[in-house]
């Protein structure tokens, strides 16, 4: 009984002799780390950029973080798709009924076939649009031409409309905007992050299609065509 009262009590604030000399050689190894890594971030181009992944950091969760359907990954049920979409990718040619020339995520990552899923943020709501799962910080370009208009909001954190031909696009939960006004198919008008009711998620673009300017419809059999 006695030898096991003497052990320390894992982590406990009792004071043992060889507690104070490995908390200091942690404490100088952590700094060296730190030291290192901040070397490494400040080199130019050190990372392929095949992806077109730009660095950025990642926003802390909330404090009050709760599970509300966008700040999660999807739910079970829902089926995701991969998407790879490169830089060097072809425009498709648009029409009413196949309206996006490129996909909105230019990167690998998936989508989610998620549009009517439920949304708890600000009161229960069906999910408006499609999740694409890409690393924080990969580009978010316009898939046809238009008008790139800043819209931030609540839920949407960082949000951009682009107005085409045939309707407008919103893209939400930006970590950074990109170019706004008059722009091309492919033109960088965003980057995936998780802001608004995202937060604390895993990054992604919601992605939402309105034909004619109207209530959005299911985007995934347009995405399809151009995120395989
Ligand atoms: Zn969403």
């Amino acid at each position: 009984m006695g030898s096991v009262n003497m052990l320390p009590s894992g982590g406990g604030p009792g004071p043992s002799p060889f507690q104070a000399p490995r908390r200091w050689r942690v404490a100088v190894l952590g700094a060296i780390t730190c030291v290192l890594l901040a070397g490494c971030g400040q080199v130019q181009g050190a990372h392929p950029s095949t992806v077109g992944v730009r660095p950025v950091a990642s926003p802390r969760p909330s404090p009050q973080y709760s599970p509300n359907g966008e700040n999660e990954a999807p739910g079970p049920g829902i089926a995701t798709y991969e998407v790879v979409s490169k830089k060097t990718a072809r425009p498709k040619r648009v029409s009413e009924k196949s309206p996006f020339a490129l996909c909105p995520v230019r990167g690998s990552g998936y989508v989610a076939d998620d549009f009517g899923a439920p949304r708890y943020a600000g009161g229960y709501h069906p999910h408006q649009g499609n999740d694409i799962f890409a690393p924080q910080g990969t580009p978010i370009v316009t898939p046809f031409d238009g008008l790139a208009v800043r819209s931030p909001n609540l839920l949407g954190g960082n949000a951009v409309k682009v107005l085409g031909q045939f309707g407008y696009a919103y893209n939400a939960h930006l970590s950074a905007y990109g170019k706004t006004g008059p722009v091309r198919a492919g033109e960088i008008v965003g980057y995936v992050g998780n802001t608004g009711d995202a937060l604390g998620g895993p990054p992604h673009n919601h992605f939402e299609w309105h034909p004619g300017g109207g209530p959005a419809i299911d985007p995934f059999p347009f995405l399809l065509k151009v995120c395989g």
